[in-house]
């Protein structure tokens, strides 16, 4: 099956302290969001976590002002230490990365194709559509089997299994 080319993307925080450039996942009908709903994503950021995989790590032009929040000992949520945007979530080996979808300066062929962690999913609201959802354990069955999906959960089983 043929995928379309990695297409680089620019993206910053809210006040433009940080500005960083990062390559979606290429797939052949643009770029894949997928939503978090699980309880770390929804207290640090106040609602579900909209978030890219990116093809490799992503590269900050100026990392004076990028906090780094270690949430576990496998993964860390980067941030704006100016303004307080959430930016990254990624394994602290490297082998995993995804940019907050919001961060992009372009999101105009992103399309929301997963939800994971839908049990964690507060009642007071609910996405349109139909896509693909998983529940937490699914994505740690999937991440355990080299799947791609983000997620604390999900990061932390594959990585006490590596
Ligand atoms: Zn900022
Ligand atoms: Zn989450």
């Amino acid at each position: 099956m043929a995928e379309t080319a990695a297409t680089e993307k620019t993206g910053r925080c809210l006040c433009g302290a940080v500005v960083f450039k990062a390559t979606p996942a290429p797939h052949d009908d643009g770029v894949h969001v997928d939503a978090c709903h699980c309880g770390m994503c929804r207290r640090q950021i106040g609602g579900p976590l909209m978030a890219v995989t990116t093809a490799g790590p992503v590269t900050v032009e100026d990392p004076t002002h990028l906090g780094v929040y270690r949430s576990s000992d496998w993964a860390e949520r980067c941030f704006c230490k100016k303004c307080g945007s959430n930016l990254f979530w990624r394994m602290r080996d490297g082998s995993f990365t995804s940019v907050n979808a919001g961060a992009f300066d372009d999101t105009s062929d992103a399309k929301l194709t997963l939800e994971i962690f839908i049990d964690e999913k507060p009642g007071y609201y609910d996405f349109a559509g139909e896509r693909k959802r998983m529940t937490g354990d699914e994505v740690l069955a999937a991440f355990a089997g080299g799947g791609t999906a983000s997620g604390e959960s999900a990061s932390g089983a594959g990585a006490g299994k590596a």
